[in-house]
């Protein structure tokens, strides 16, 4: 039977788009280059230690994810109390920035924390139409705030620099609030005001196995939707069917390169090679750290991003 929909990498962004197409009662096909599935999200287990190299918790219930998971049969289980406890190493020092220690937090200065508290009631106008992270939140939160926040979600997220991230391209959501309600406070209290009364909040999620055991997971639940040791070499329109080649041929009516933007250069018809190209990866290396509790020299909590001044 023809796939409705071929995808190609089974990473998790190929196994999840494969999983929502299957959910919904389509046909996908998935086609991935290496022997196993999960992409950079490759959990690795020495002795009792568990090492996530890239994406390792998630946010549940979600709209689009909740679904999905559900109906792959994957397990998810709550993430430990001290998941939520987080840090920055900023100036020499942690600092806690979750749960009630925020408040106290001497990250930023009383004047600094006075000037975002004020920022329900102060109007600003974008400086221009595609605002860097830095510019939009040093004009929401002021100087101080601003460059802090902007580093830590620059950092935290995208493992990339404030002054370079689009605020609305990387940040959509936040940048609604201010377009819509003229402030980051007012927005987010308006939008928590029209959530349903009884919406559970959104909680940190761990998969029991790691991310590789989800992986299996989700790729288990596609059958043989899935082909390992198929590298795709191309992607191309034919009529109204796309042709994907490797090791053989496949035509559907849709389909989705899911990797990352160079690789999908390589298979991708003609003009979209080159702005793929342009895209640029951040530099990331994974060091694992291991111990008991009580001999390492740092608090439990899931990490430490760092700040502007953390060298
Ligand atoms: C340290 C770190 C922490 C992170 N933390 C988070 C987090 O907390 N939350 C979050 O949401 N994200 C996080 N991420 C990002 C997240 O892990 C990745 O964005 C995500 O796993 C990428 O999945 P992907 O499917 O897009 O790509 P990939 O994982 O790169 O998968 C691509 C797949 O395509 C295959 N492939 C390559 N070329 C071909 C070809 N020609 N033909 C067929 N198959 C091919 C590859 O073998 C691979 O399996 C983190 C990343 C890192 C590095």
């Amino acid at each position: 039977v023809r796939p409705d929909v071929i995808v190609v990498g089974a990473g998790f962004g190929g196994l999840l788009v494969a999983c929502e197409v299957a959910r919904r009662g389509g046909r996908p096909l998935v086609l991935e280059a290496g022997p196993a599935v999960g992409g950079v999200a490759a959990t690795v287990h020495d002795g009792d230690y568990l090492l996530e190299p890239a994406a390792g918790s998630f946010l549940l219930p979600h709209p689009h994810l909740t679904p999905i998971l559900e109906s792959a049969r994957a397990r998810v289980v709550p993430a430990e109390a001290t998941a939520h406890r987080r840090y920055v190493y900023d100036r020499g020092g942690l600092f806690e920035i979750a749960g009630p220690a925020a408040i106290a937090t001497r990250l930023v200065s009383g004047r600094g924390k006075l000037r975002l508290l004020r920022e329900p009631w102060v109007r600003t106008r974008p400086t221009s139409a595609d605002e860097s992270l830095r510019g939009f939140l040093e004009r929401r939160l002021g100087p101080e705030g601003g460059r802090m926040g902007a580093t830590l979600m620059a950092h935290g997220v995208f493992a990339g620099d404030p002054d370079k991230l689009s605020a609305r391209a990387a940040f959509p959501a936040m940048v609604a609030l201010d377009d819509d309600a003229g402030s980051l406070i007012r927005g987010g209290l308006a939008r928590r005001r029209a959530r349903p009364k009884d919406a559970p909040r959104a909680g940190l999620h761990i998969a029991p196995n790691g991310m590789a055991g989800l992986a299996a997971e989700l790729a288990a639940s596609l059958g043989d939707d899935l082909r390992l040791e198929w590298p795709v070499d191309s992607v191309r329109r034919d009529g109204d069917e796309w042709v994907v080649g490797g090791r053989g041929e496949e035509r559907s009516p849709a389909v989705v390169v899911a990797l990352a933007p160079a690789e999908a250069a390589r298979v991708v018809p003609g003009p979209l090679a080159p702005l793929l190209n342009e895209a640029r990866a951040a530099p990331v290396a994974v060091v694992g750290l291991g111990g008991h509790a009580a001999d390492l020299p740092v608090p439990s909590g899931v990490g430490a991003l760092t700040g502007p001044d953390g060298g």
